[in-house]
């Protein structure tokens, strides 16, 4: 337990793609003993499944009937790092690949996928305590989260951050490849009707175009501790 585990609260965190989301809740979760929850690896394991099995993601019936065979949840591994599980496999490599990366704003718009995995976010989030990253986190999922964190970067910098990520990953990729999928995930995502993305009208923004991991931490940790410890 940390020294800040005294009183547990939810915190959202929301904003574009590869703004650094992930990297800002992970580590405000490890700092503060909560449990990290990055929501959109539920939905690219979903949009996974959807490829392997051919699902026509026009067609209602065939969502809802693929839906009722999937099953996922995070496993930690021996860093204690989550990985994302689809019915028994660690698919969490498989998820971050471009072929997903260019279907799941296209499955995050499906009312029915959200209406699942919203309801099993809120599970999570019941004993709070916890620190989670997506598109609607402080809008939809917990509207009521203590602290609402909407982060944001140029366009330019978050292209260049997630083309080094992926070229970290041995990936085949390209800078315009990268910046293309971001700004058509961007466009889906805050245009869709079933929750598009947008700044929750309490939520603080931080801009980390210019700040580094440790200094956005130092940012965001100082809202959070305002609130825990009053
Ligand atoms: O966070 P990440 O970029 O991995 O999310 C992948 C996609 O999942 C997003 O582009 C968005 O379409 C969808 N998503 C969402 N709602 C969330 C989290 C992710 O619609 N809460």
């Amino acid at each position: 337990m940390t020294k800040y585990a005294l009183r547990k609260i939810t915190i959202a965190i929301d904003g574009y793609s590869s703004c650094g989301k992930s990297t800002l809740a992970k580590a405000m979760a490890r700092e503060l003993g909560y449990i990290y929850v990055d929501s959109g690896a539920m939905y690219r394991a979903i949009t996974l499944n959807f490829i392997r099995q051919h699902v026509d993601i026009s067609n209602q019936e065939e969502v809802n009937n693929a839906l009722q065979d999937i099953h996922i949840h995070f496993q930690k591994d021996k860093e204690g790092n989550n990985h994302m599980i689809l019915n028994e496999e660690d698919v969490e490599a498989e998820i971050r690949q471009m072929q997903v990366s260019s279907m799941v704003s296209q499955v995050a718009a499906i009312p029915q996928v959200r209406r699942v995995l919203v309801e099993q976010q809120r599970k999570m989030g019941q004993q709070k305590g916890i620190v989670m990253d997506g598109r609607d986190i402080g809008t939809v999922v917990f509207p009521d989260a203590e602290l609402k964190i909407f982060l944001t970067a140029s366009p330019e910098i978050r292209a260049i951050r997630r083309y080094q990520e992926l070229l970290n990953k041995n990936q085949d990729t390209s800078l315009m490849e990268v910046r293309t999928n971001l700004a058509m995930r961007d466009r889906i995502d805050s245009t869709r009707e079933d929750s598009p993305l947008r700044q929750a009208n309490d939520a603080i923004v931080i801009d980390n175009t210019y700040l580094n991991e440790a200094e956005q931490l130092q940012k965001a940790l100082d809202y959070a501790l305002t609130l825990i410890e009053t």
